[in-house]
């Protein structure tokens, strides 16, 4: 069997000699020629890849004649469309090729090796080989070829001689899925280029006992982190962190690492090897939560090998990185915010919203791109991630990095908000909390909640893509429960499906958002959903609790959904556990099937929340979640605001109170509309809560009714435009 791993190497050695952008040609030719001469090639070529014409077109090559150069040919430059020939199917599958053709005229070469030239999941140009007699590269296997052609691109494109428009790079544009400024270090998530580093044989030794002691040490770190007492880590930590011990002790993954040091390689090569193979293997996996793993062993990779680099410092945390990742779930989010990353770039569309909420809640940066050129950035790069404006500046100078920090440096209101929300003619309009995670409802009560409105419980399955135990769902509810101090806590049961997915669990469906989610979910996983009404019961045990149910399209929903509470409380009370007895059941209104019926709905219930999140998106069929569609997706609709007003005046006259929760309830315009129309309850995100009481007291009821009228009044969206720019001009938000 042959490599390509050395002549790779060769080239990478020379890349240093080839900075200027005038010797780039030089360069190319070069590899070509080591390339050339280690395979025996007759012929080696690159194409590369050109949008505006997409086309692949040639760039150096070398034969037995000598090296041919693109300035000096005829204007007949060859290239391929990438829809015809197999060179296109090379690049566009990302496939390495093998033709073989019996020798001809037409066919001088009876062998051709076509092999894409790919950065990250950007393929950039092929590279092709040929020779005249038949099979002349059968021993060279794809895998090998693969991976050297992935580190040729990746040499030619740190040596800055592939890209062009150099300049372009230095900022690259996304959208924000989490706001904020984080300045740092890029830490990339993909495909490491594996290290060939050699060690001298007398070396062996210590570099065995160098990663023993790396080991050893991120054994203790991952403990340490499992059994941290902080806030979020004592919810889901010890499970995220779990699986990496469990990887760790995994006397396979480890003996690999160590069968690369005897053969050899030096402990920081051998940790990317066996890293690489591993994160590759899992991330084939089509299931979620064996994918999900890529980002875990990665993880661990780089705890290692900072391990062995990091001297006496024997803490490990991404302080002052940016990650930059492909993809991305909600555990990873969660671990590398447990590990203090300072912020997040993604690559490409699938962000779910729940990574948005979660991103948000742990104050993270998140910015996500499709611009390819993110894949050119290198481990150790400066960064500014600047997710208010939506861009990631690549080494930006220093004066910028402070003037961009400066401008958006958080304030810090040492006061304790203690006041009720009311408007300024002392009408009281509860403000409580949203809160995904034990942090939330830490930074709530700080801020001044009066309560939760809204806990979204499918967090922790989510985290852990997988149910909870009674139990260990009992002690989540219960530091919630017992974080407001005797407030009223609301949890809503868990509204897994639409793009909150636990694959595996569910079956995939065509249209999810219109699938098997929210109280559907519950109601046909019944195990679950007792065991995770039990566990809320329990934990609402003297505390004033409320159970709310997402996606009910109908009242008989809320009936099997009752009965199953109150037959969960005679068992808790037979069995002499402590329990609420007395408890508030709600639904979610956020269906329009549901705001048409809330008349009945409402009858059934004590409470009743409004989620103008979803209720925007199914009321105008647009995703809330499709970033393409954002023009679209505008709680201001006039459809909409009709929706909301009908709600309230129908479910007036049964006793039942009504609050919203959705993002709307935090808009500096519907905040009068929701009190001009009858809501005295806001729940918001914690550092909402505080601008959100400021704003419902820059009011009066006879203030906020009329600007209701007049929001109601207006039919087109043109005219809704105008009326929102004067609003902010009449009412500007209070600082
Ligand atoms: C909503 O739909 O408005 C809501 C609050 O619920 P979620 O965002 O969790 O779907
Ligand atoms: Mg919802």
């Amino acid at each position: 069997v042959k490599t390509l791993t050395n002549t790779i190497e060769k080239i990478s050695e020379k890349a240093f000699y080839f900075e200027q952008a005038e010797e780039q040609d030089d360069f190319l030719k070069e590899s070509l020629q080591s390339i050339q001469l280690d395979t025996s090639a007759e012929m080696a070529a690159i194409f590369l890849y050109e949008k505006s014409s997409n086309e692949l077109i040639f760039r150096a090559g070398i034969d037995t004649a000598g090296v041919w150069d693109r300035s000096k040919m005829s204007e007949d430059v060859p290239s391929f469309q990438v829809s015809e020939h197999e060179a296109g199917r090379a690049f566009t599958q990302n496939k390495v090729i093998r033709l073989d053709f019996e020798k001809s005229e037409e066919h001088p070469f009876s062998s051709k090796l076509i092999l894409p030239l790919s950065l990250g999941p950007m393929n950039i140009g092929i590279l092709i080989l040929a020779h005249s007699e038949e099979n002349f590269f059968k021993e060279y296997n794809d895998f090998d070829l693969t991976s050297a052609v992935r580190d040729l691109a990746d040499i030619l494109s740190n040596s800055s001689l592939f890209l062009q428009g150099n300049e372009e790079l230095h900022i690259i544009s996304g959208q924000k899925a989490s706001t904020g400024i984080a300045f740092g270090y890029a830490i990339p998530f993909w495909a490491e280029k594996n290290l060939e580093t050699i060690l001298p044989a007398e070396n062996k030794e210590a570099e065995l006992s160098r990663f023993h002691q790396s080991v050893e040490l991120a054994i203790e770190q991952l403990e340490t982190l499992q059994n941290s007492s902080t806030l979020v880590i004592s919810e889901m930590g010890n499970m995220i962190f779990s699986a990496h011990i469990l990887m760790i002790k995994d006397h396979s993954f480890i003996q690999k690492m160590v069968d690369e040091i005897e053969a050899g390689a030096t402990a920081d090569a051998a940790i990317t090897t066996v890293v690489n193979e591993y994160a590759q293997r899992f991330s084939e996996m089509s299931e979620q939560r064996f994918s999900e793993k890529a980002q875990d062993v990665r993880d661990l990779g780089y705890r290692l090998k900072n391990n062995l680099n990091s001297g006496k410092k024997r803490q490990f945390s991404y302080k002052g990185k940016i990650a930059l990742a492909r993809h991305i779930y909600p555990s990873d989010l969660l671990r590398l915010s447990m590990q203090g990353v300072s912020g997040i770039v993604l690559f490409g569309a699938g962000v779910t919203a729940h990574i948005s909420i979660l991103a948000r809640s742990l104050d993270v940066p998140v910015l996500i791109t499709d611009d390819p050129s993110l894949f050119a950035i290198n481990d150790g790069t400066r960064l500014l991630l600047d997710a208010i404006k939506g861009k990631l500046y690549i080494e930006p100078t220093e004066d910028f990095v402070r003037e961009r920090q400066s401008k958006v440096k958080k304030h810090v209101d040492p006061r304790i908000f203690t006041l009720k929300g009311k408007t300024r003619d002392n009408v009281f309009v509860q403000v409580a909390a949203n809160v995904n995670i034990l942090k939330d409802a830490e930074d709530a009560k700080k801020q001044g909640s009066e309560g939760i409105g809204l806990y979204r419980s499918e967090f922790p399955f989510i985290l852990k893509n997988d149910f909870l135990t009674e139990e260990q769902q009992y002690h989540i509810y219960k530091k919630i429960a017992e974080s407001q101090k005797g407030k009223e806590v609301i949890f809503r049961t868990a509204d897994i499906g639409g793009d909150k997915l636990m694959q595996g669990r569910q079956d995939s469906e065509d249209n999810p958002f219109l699938g098997v989610r929210g109280i559907r979910f519950s109601l046909a996983n019944r195990d679950m959903f007792r065991d995770q009404l039990r566990a809320m019961i329990r934990a609402g045990y003297q505390k004033q609790l409320g159970i709310m149910l997402p996606m009910v399209s109908s009242v008989e929903e809320v009936l099997e959904a009752k009965d199953e509470i109150k037959k969960i409380q005679d068992s808790l009370k037979s069995d002499g556990i402590t329990f609420a007895e007395k408890l508030k059941i709600g639904a979610m209104i956020e269906l329009p099937s549901a705001a048409m019926v809330v008349e009945e709905i409402a009858r059934e219930c004590d409470f009743l929340s409004i989620g103008t999140n979803d209720l925007t998106m199914y009321l105008l069929a647009v995703d809330r979640t499709n970033e393409n569609l954002s023009h679209l997706y505008r709680s201001h609709h006039p459809a909409v605001l009709s929706v909301l007003q009908s709600i309230v005046k129908n479910s007036q006259g049964h006793s039942v109170e009504i609050s919203v929760c959705g993002d709307a309830a935090a808009d500096p315009v519907l905040i009068p509309f929701f009190i001009g129309i009858g809501i005295r309850k806001l729940s918001v995100s914690p550092f909402n809560i505080e601008p959100v009481k400021k704003r419902i007291a820059q009011f009066t009821l006879d203030e906020a009714k009329k600007i209701a009228g007049e929001l109601l009044s207006i039919n087109r969206i043109v005219e809704m435009d105008r009326y929102l720019k004067d609003f902010s001009i009449r009412y500007p938000e209070p600082v």
